[in-house]
């Protein structure tokens, strides 16, 4: 199979990993910078051109886009997608999970676990905001971040209020959500390919610091996940239309609650935890379901 790969750095270990995979298995991996396509966007002939050269002759696609590009990526994925190229993550599906509001709101629709998660467009009624999740402590997330930057506890009713107050008043969309203290500053990264759990690890935060996020200095091991964690990992990716997904959860005392579904989770902390070969079990997914006439993007 011709695989593209669109990446801004097929150095990653990622990408490293689904390159070297592709060819083990015999497989020819382009790794493309969508940022470097351009297009011409006709109903009869769609084409995407690369540094000159036209794209062609693709089974397949696997889109590793980058949060900060999410626009351009998209639109480059959509292209493929009219060409008829097999996208393993659909672009109306990471358009999904990388809005966090859209997201939860599709996971709360099918019943998923989740944190008691409040938004509202400004401060008026914050006294209430804070009341729906229950009180302080909360946490405040900007809509717009990741790797944990610009997730906030906030203890008291007070500096909720105010940092609620100071995101309305610079303009930052924001949403408030109950704090599950019981996770201790762990949170479970589930790897789901297809219908399929194909790796667990639990994170565990820096020391004092309640955001388990690896960038931010936290560590990881293997876990064994319980069937209804199981279940609600399962069911957060198809809920999204994701076929490739990380899906982030905390161990409550209501049951597993889904915080986030990433469409481009990294490999390297969930393969040296696990010892699972994560970028097998993609390639293998491709392998499958790569076929002509199997493109299609699920919007409902
Ligand atoms: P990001 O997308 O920036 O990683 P997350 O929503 O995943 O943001 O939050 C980052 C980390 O903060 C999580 O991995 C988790 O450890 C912690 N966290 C997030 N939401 C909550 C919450 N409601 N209660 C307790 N801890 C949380
Ligand atoms: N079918 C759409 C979806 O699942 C509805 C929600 C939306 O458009 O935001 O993404």
């Amino acid at each position: 199979m011709k695989i593209a790969l669109l990446t801004r750095n097929p150095k990653l270990y990622s990408h490293q990993r689904l390159i070297e995979t592709a060819a083990k298995r015999g497989h020819q991996m382009v790794p493309i910078d969508y940022l470097k396509c351009y297009m011409n966007i006709t109903s009869k002939k769609p084409e995407l051109r690369y540094l000159g050269e036209k794209l062609e002759g693709f089974d397949a696609v696997i889109p590793r886009i980058g949060a900060s590009h999410t626009f351009y990526g998209m639109a480059v994925l959509r292209q493929f997608e009219m060409m008829g190229v097999y996208p393993v993550n659909e672009s109306v599906a990471i358009g999904r999970s990388r809005d966090k509001l859209r997201s939860l709101q599709l996971l709360a629709r099918d019943g998923v676990g989740l944190p008691v998660t409040a938004f509202a467009h400004d401060s008026k009624r914050t006294d209430d905001l804070l009341d729906i999740v229950g009180g302080a402590p909360v946490v405040i997330k900007l809509l717009e971040g990741t790797q944990g930057i610009g997730v906030v506890l906030s203890e008291t009713h007070k500096s909720a209020k105010s940092v609620v107050e100071a995101f309305h008043g610079a303009n930052v969309a924001i949403l408030v959500q109950e704090f599950i203290k019981e996770a201790e500053g762990s949170d479970i990264r589930a790897f789901v390919v297809g219908r399929s759990l194909v790796a667990a690890m639990e994170r565990k935060g820096a020391k004092g610091d309640f955001r388990s996020n690896l960038h931010r200095g936290g560590t990881a091991s293997m876990i064994e996940l319980t069937p209804l964690e199981k279940a609600t990992a399962l069911k957060a990716a198809r809920s999204m239309g994701l076929n490739v997904a990380g899906v982030d959860m905390l161990r409550s005392s209501h049951g597993p609650t889904v915080i986030e579904v990433n469409s481009s989770p990294g490999l390297e902390g969930i393969e040296k935890a696990t010892g699972v070969d994560v970028a097998q079990n993609i390639i293998r997914f491709v392998e499958r379901h790569a076929k002509p006439g199997r493109t299609r993007t699920r919007g409902k």
